[in-house]
This record gives C-alpha cells, structure tokens and sequence, in this order.
C-alpha cells in the first residue's frame, strides 16, 4: 500500500479546482494499492485557492523554521502546508505504507524538483514540504513520472 497524491487520481483538489488524472493511478486505487491523499486540503486550505511555492528554500527548509510557503497573493501559508504534511504523515503510519508517489513541481508534493517561490515557473533542485516529511520519517517518494517509467506505463499526463 503506498500513498498517491489524490490529483493523480482524478479528484478535483488542485489549486485551480483540477486534477492530473492518470489511468494507471485510477487502476491502482480501485485495486486499493494507494490511499489519495491532498495534503494542501488536509492542511485546511481551500480548493479552488491561489497558488503557492516554497519562498527561500525547499520543503526541508520550510520544516526547520527558515522558509515559507506564501502564495501569489503574498499571504503566507506556512502553517495550512505543515499541517498538512503532518496529516500526511499520521496517515502512512496508521496505514503502515511502504512509500508515496507524489506529484512532481507541487510546493507539497514534489520530488525532486520544485518552483522557485518567485512564480516564473523556474525550477529548482528539492522536495514539497509533505515529501520532505515523509522522507525524514524514512519513507521512499516517487514522483509520478519516475514511478510510471518503472512500472513501463507511459507518463503522458496533464500538466499541474
Ligand atoms: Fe493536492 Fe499534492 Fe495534488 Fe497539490 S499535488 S493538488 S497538494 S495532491
């Protein structure tokens, strides 16, 4: 069993009310291999809300108190995207998961690669707060791209 991002499975929890349905991640939850999670909604924001990134770091640095995650319209969300990732996280625990495979370029869910907090859509090298908690706890995060390239499944799917 291993967490999914629930935008992966077709539920309408990104910022802009949309999804980044991919069958194979529909397959899997209806074989009850993944439990969706979002972890912007479990921190309490609302869906549609305005865009966010990691401002001064990456979701490491947002954990240990030196970043923060603001959204475009300059509010910071700090708070909304560490209690998510702590809702995340009890829930893999409770589940005993053996990984997660997030969404790449999300402020919470990226792996690997993440926006830059100044909303050009440059790219830098880190995690999403919620994958970087997984992490510290010592569970393996995919991203959704390196995941399907595994399992052999094309990874064409909707932009974020
Ligand atoms: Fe929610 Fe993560 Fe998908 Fe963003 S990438 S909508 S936080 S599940």
């Amino acid at each position: 069993m291993k967490l999914v991002s629930a935008c992966l499975c077709g539920v309408n929890c990104k910022y802009n009310g949309g999804n980044n349905l991919h069958p194979y991640f529909v397959e899997l939850l209806v074989m009850g291999e993944v439990i969706p999670v979002c972890p912007e909604q479990l921190g309490g924001l609302t869906t549609p809300r305005s865009a966010c990134e990691i401002s001064g770091g990456t979701g490491l640095d947002v954990i240990e108190g030196v970043a923060l995650v603001i959204n475009r319209n300059g509010m910071n969300v700090t708070k909304n995207f560490v209690r998510g990732a702590e809702e995340a996280l009890s829930i893999a625990i409770r589940a005993d998961v053996d990984g997660a495979i997030l969404k790449r370029g999300s402020p919470s869910c990226g792996t690997g690669t993440i926006h830059d907090g100044t909303f050009t859509h440059k790219m830098i090298a880190g995690d999403g707060v919620t994958t970087a908690m997984l992490k510290q706890h010592g569970f393996q995060v995919w991203n959704e791209e390196d995941y399907l390239r595994e399992k052999g499944v094309c990874t064409s799917i909707e932009s974020s």
